[in-house]
């Protein structure tokens, strides 16, 4: 599985899979899906039967690795060739996720997770950005005061998906009146946003100072939480 950057969700881990799969994916249907042995690639029923795949062990990418020589090669000659002519796609988690919350939704199945598809995400980098300038704003006398500090040591954004919050963390801020101010600062940024899900958590945080090249680096080796909200 590698990362790919999807437009609405950002950095993600993606499935690879047939052409059929990919565009029933983008006209938003929950397709049947199958898989390649060997590969951890998805493919579609008629991909599936056309190659004669349903006729072949089913071995995880990981099983197939482990494959003694002689068992590999053979099984290769046969899946290698099949792998090989597949139109592959690329398609991203979250959006496959998305795919599969509209199809629970719609037959009023069980849902498959906690969705978070009212949040704001990579797509939502302008509304983000204000919000890191709102923070940045914010720990502006802290950086002063302690003065090898970067912003980054402050606060963390991360954008959300479809099955995680858009989420702020927030870097050893103790008292709890500093905390209730920062809270009222995002809720009060929020007024103006429609996508409403989010987690606001407190954590304390370690970091080691480093040396590189004359320049002080501080990395966070450790974070303990001190509470959390979120806001479903
Ligand atoms: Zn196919
Ligand atoms: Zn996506």
């Amino acid at each position: 599985m590698g990362v790919i950057i999807c437009p609405i969700h950002g950095r993600q881990f993606f499935w690879e899979m047939c052409e059929h799969l990919w565009e029933e994916f983008e006209n938003n249907n929950l397709p049947v899906m199958e898989e390649l042995s060997g590969y951890a690639t998805k493919i579609c029923i008629d991909c599936y039967k056309r190659n004669n795949v349903e006729n072949f062990q089913k071995l995880t990418s990981h099983e197939y690795l482990k494959l003694p020589d002689e068992e590999y090669l053979k099984l290769e000659k046969i899946l290698g060739p099949i792998y090989d002519n597949l139109d592959r796609r690329c398609k991203c988690i979250e959006c496959i996720k998305f795919v599969q919350l509209n199809d629970a939704r719609k037959d009023n199945k069980k849902l498959p997770f906690e969705p978070f598809d009212n949040t704001l995400m990579h797509k939502d980098n302008i509304e983000i950005e204000e919000l890191r300038e709102i923070l940045i704003d914010y720990f502006k006398i802290r950086k002063l005061k302690e003065s090898d500090l970067d912003t980054s040591d402050f606060f963390h954004i991360k954008s959300g998906g479809i099955s995680y919050p858009f989420s702020i963390k927030i870097f050893n801020v103790i008292e709890s009146d500093k905390q209730k101010e920062i809270i009222k600062l995002i809720d009060s940024f929020f007024e103006g946003i429609s996508q409403q899900q989010r987690k606001i958590s407190f954590f304390e945080a370690e970091y080691s100072l480093y040396e590189m090249g004359g320049k002080k680096l501080r990395l966070k080796q450790d974070e303990i939480l001190i509470f959390e909200k979120i806001i479903k």
